[in-house]
């Protein structure tokens, strides 16, 4: 469980969505086994997702952000509703490529030249479908360019993942802070030199961890937030509005599975049941597996043919 700070600025200029997020991107990385890289990449887009979940306006609206590149990484996908359970998966766990000249974890190299697809399924017939060009790969760069290209909404997003040597998540996090429509010209130079001269988010959320030990997780997104908008003059400094969660959850179930089962077709289907006698599938999400028995393929196939 992962806590998310909404604020908003005294001018009523911008709104902010802050979060630590390593539990989890650490969860996602156990599951996922993934590399150091893939571990970054992932867990920057289970962060984005997240908070743009949290965006949504309604309770059952939910989204999905594909990222989809040339690159070894191939395709990054996470799903994300509104009371902020975030789910995903990376097609090449064990993507891997030399670090970047400034020392990073080359994330644009992974995904390489490719687009980025946000689907949100706001409970109409037809889910709002958005598509753009990758910008950079770096997932909080995109995202950005997500918002002011299809739903030309301003807004800056930041995203960061540290890995350790041995391997698991030191810390993760993220914001977007958004603007709203009655904005300030003087609000966006305050954010625009404030975010020119900020650390990388987890260099923050190290140092909230070490001063902030006996602190809640409440209490350390509070901190974080007092790092960050620290410098802003007075008639931009932001007041905390609701905290929220975001956290890993799969909803996948027999009954899901049994529905891709259907989709293949009465001649696939008789011929798993006559070849292996059963199938075993994969979420593709959380890797739990599910039999489906000679007896239930069957029962399976009655109901499509
Ligand atoms: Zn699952």
């Amino acid at each position: 469980m992962n806590k998310v700070l909404t604020a908003i600025d005294n001018s009523g200029s911008f709104r902010v969505y802050l979060t630590i997020s390593t539990d989890l991107v650490e969860e996602a990385r156990q599951i996922h086994q993934t590399t150091p890289l893939g571990t970054a990449a992932l867990g920057r887009v289970l962060t984005g997702a997240g908070l743009m979940g949290l965006l949504l306006k309604n309770d059952r609206d939910k989204l999905t952000v594909i990222f989809k590149g040339d690159g070894p990484a191939k395709q990054i996908l996470a799903t994300a509703n509104a009371h902020g359970e975030v789910k995903g998966y990376i097609a090449n766990p064990d993507v891997d490529l030399p670090l970047r000249p400034d020392g990073k974890l080359d994330v644009g190299g992974s995904l390489g030249i490719g687009e980025l697809t946000v689907i949100k399924d706001l409970g109409l017939k037809e889910p709002f479908i958005g598509t753009i060009a990758l910008a950079s790969g770096e997932i909080a760069e995109d995202l950005t360019a997500y918002y002011y290209i299809s739903e030309q909404q301003n807004s800056a997003i930041s995203l960061g993942v540290k890995v350790e040597t041995d391997y698991t998540v030191g810390a993760a996090g993220g914001m977007i802070i958004q603007l709203l429509p009655d904005f300030k010209d003087e609000a966006v130079d305050a954010l625009e030199s404030m975010l020119a001269s900020l650390a990388p988010i987890t260099t923050l959320i190290d140092e909230v961890n070490a001063e902030g030990t006996v602190l809640s997780e409440e209490g350390k997104v509070k901190l974080l937030a007092d790092k960050i908008f620290a410098g802003m003059p007075e008639e931009f400094g932001i007041r905390a509005l609701d905290m929220r969660e975001i956290k890993w959850e799969c909803d996948c179930s027999e009954e899901r599975l049994e529905k891709a089962l259907m989709t293949i077709g009465v001649q696939d289907l008789t011929e798993i049941i006559e070849e292996d006698g059963q199938a075993e599938m994969v979420c593709q999400f959380c890797l739990k597996k599910y039999l489906f028995d000679k007896e239930h393929l069957e029962r399976i196939l009655e109901s499509i043919k």
